[in-house]
């Protein structure tokens, strides 16, 4: 079964509801030819309805960064899954390590949250990484695969899910991962999904690379059989280096 490449665009908290319409018309502007893989943008939330109205009549998906587990309530500047998916969003990302480190997201509230999103027919996309000192202690591969175990742990995994495999030492350090050092890790990650869910599971799940992509160095990292596309934070601000990314991935898709 083969697996869509997508190339996604986490604008963290960066651009307004102009900036992201700016950029969506001048990043349009630069295909002649509509690229064969799947692009998604994860503006700030308080861009969705502008980036939602301007993508409409286009081929691209769209996102938000977090959402709460739960549909409303008492829960001062949180963002609802169900209004989310009510304005038409695609796809929502969890657990990205930025949510994890700096706003406390421990596994447990992210199993929620990929319910959550499952329920109102979204896509979630799971991050999982390890920090550098885990790296360097030998525990990539246990701390990944745990983040990954217990992300999914009440997922309904007939429906899509998306994987985004991010070391937090190369997330905005311009440190990216070797190509080996990513694919070993999707490689992992594709196997413990055979655990988790078998076969199936494991052949269509898009593994995403995240961590200092740029135009540079995608064309490498999208040679590996376990990479099926990118996140991408810093390089994804700028239409043109964006695009780039996505011109020079092509040969995988
Ligand atoms: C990210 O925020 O998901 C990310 C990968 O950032 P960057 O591309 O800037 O490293």
């Amino acid at each position: 079964m083969s697996r869509s490449f997508i190339v996604a665009a986490n604008w963290k908290m960066n651009k307004g509801p102009i900036e992201s319409v700016e950029f969506l018309s001048e990043f349009f502007s630069l295909f002649t030819k509509w690229p064969k893989c799947e692009i998604v943008i994860f503006p700030p939330a308080i861009d969705l309805v502008s980036v939602a109205r301007m993508i409409e009549e286009k081929p691209l998906r769209w996102g938000a960064q977090n959402c709460h587990f739960e549909d409303n309530g008492a829960f001062t500047g949180e963002n609802s899954p169900k209004v989310i998916a009510e304005l038409g969003a695609d796809y929502t990302l969890v657990g990205h390590s930025e949510r994890r480190k700096i706003f406390g997201e421990i596994d447990e509230m992210l199993a929620k949250k990929i319910v959550a999103v499952q329920r109102h027919n979204m896509i979630p996309m799971l991050c999982v990484g390890e920090e550098l000192s885990e790296r360097e202690s030998g525990k990539t591969n246990l701390v990944i695969t745990e983040q990954l175990k217990k992300g999914l742990s009440q997922a309904n995994l007939e429906t899509k899910i998306v994987l985004a495999y991010e070391p937090v030492w190369a997330i905005g350090t311009g440190k990216v991962a070797t190509p080996e050092q990513a694919e070993d890790a999707h490689a992992v990650l594709r196997k413990m999904l055979i655990e988790i869910g078998g076969e199936s599971l494991s052949e269509r799940t898009p593994i995403l690379y995240g961590g200092s992509v740029k135009p540079e160095n995608a064309a490498e990292l999208s040679k590996k059989p376990n990479i099926d596309g990118f996140l991408v934070g810093g390089a994804a601000l700028a239409p043109a280096s964006y695009a780039g990314i996505i011109k020079n991935s092509q040969l995988a898709f």
